[in-house]
């Protein structure tokens, strides 16, 4: 019986470690967080191609608040809105702040969900947003290798985000999105980089 249950254990230990392998943090590993992300990151994926279909790029965001609840869902607009500022990271807080009526959503402890690694731009947009959390999908490097998008230079972002109190967990259930950016780029769409 003892034996038994020491297996039990074991599998357990090895199939939760086998689920977290390749999600990554600047904090301890939170199951709880992975599991809340994993769902909405899944969502979002799922809400990509109504999205692109509208004309919206491959990337998409949302804000939820400690509770649990939607704040605001975005996508990448460049192209349908001609500015190159207009990431899903950066759309969303700026639709956050709107809705709430304030530039610092510090007080808020508002968590940021996004399909792939936020760029460098959107690293600054949400370090000055006062935004704690940040969960990504697919990492730069991979979206960079699928796409051709240029995602910037991010030297030590996890722990220069840890040293300004802001959680962030990456490579979470990143295969469907890299699913849905082969797609946008075998179907033609269009990758957005300044002519050089
Ligand atoms: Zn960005």
């Amino acid at each position: 019986m003892k034996k038994l249950l020491i297996t039990i254990i074991i599998l357990a230990v090895q199939f939760v470690c086998a689920v977290n392998a390749k999600v990554i943090s600047n904090e301890k590993i939170n199951d709880a967080k992975v599991k809340t992300a994993s769902k909405i990151i899944t969502n979002l994926q799922k809400d990509m191609p109504s999205f692109i279909k509208n004309g919206s790029g491959p990337f998409v965001a949302a804000i939820y608040d400690s509770d649990g609840k939607l704040i605001v869902k975005t996508a990448n607009s460049v192209v349908n809105e001609h500015c190159s500022n207009n990431h899903a990271e950066m759309n969303a807080i700026k639709a956050a702040e709107e809705k709430l009526g304030t530039y610092d959503l510090a007080p808020y402890n508002l968590k940021l969900y996004v399909t792939a690694e936020p760029c460098m731009m959107c690293i600054g947009g949400i370090m000055w947003s006062g935004i704690k959390e940040v969960y990504y999908g697919v990492p730069s490097k991979t979206v960079e290798k699928i796409t051709g998008f240029d995602e910037g230079f991010k030297p030590h972002w996890f722990r220069e985000f840890k040293k300004r109190g802001i959680v962030v967990y990456g490579n979470i259930e990143p295969e469907l999105g890299e699913q849905e950016l082969h797609k946008y780029v075998n179907e033609g769409y269009e990758v957005y980089i300044p002519s050089r």
